[in-house]
């Protein structure tokens, strides 16, 4: 028996957009590091990038992000103001430590 799924590429979603006064940038579900670097570089900032800037933005922090930066600081994840995620019944969802906490901690 067949089970249903969908896979979706989300590489031409890799728009980021920098406030280098907040120093906060918003990145696309498929943005890789070398993305972010190109917009922050300019501003003289950085995220807590990763060891290889290829690697995907979303991914990295997903799984905590441990940057060559990390001893000063620290994770990637633990950087993150809020999320836009799509849970799997279809609904956007804005999630940070206020609105649905266990989602964001998660
Ligand atoms: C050369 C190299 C160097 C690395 N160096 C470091 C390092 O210095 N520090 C470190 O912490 N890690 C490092 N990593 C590990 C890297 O963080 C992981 O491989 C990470 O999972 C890569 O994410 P990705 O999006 O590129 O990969 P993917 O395999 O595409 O994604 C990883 C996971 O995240 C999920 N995911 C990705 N995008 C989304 C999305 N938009 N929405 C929901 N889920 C999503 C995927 O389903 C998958 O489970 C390195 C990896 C490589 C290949």
């Amino acid at each position: 028996e067949g089970t249903d799924y969908l896979t979706i590429t989300t590489g031409r979603m890799n728009q980021v957009v920098v406030d280098p006064v907040q120093r906060l940038a918003r990145v696309g579900a498929g943005a890789r590091w070398s993305d972010v670097v190109a917009h922050t570089a300019p501003y003289g900032l950085t995220g807590v990038v990763g060891s290889a800037s290829a690697v995907g933005v979303v991914g990295y922090t997903l799984g905590g992000g441990l940057s060559p930066l990390g001893r000063a600081y620290g994770y990637a994840a633990d950087h993150v103001r809020s999320l836009e995620v799509v849970t799997p019944d279809g609904n956007i969802r804005r999630v940070d430590a206020g609105a649905e906490p266990d989602l964001f901690w998660a």
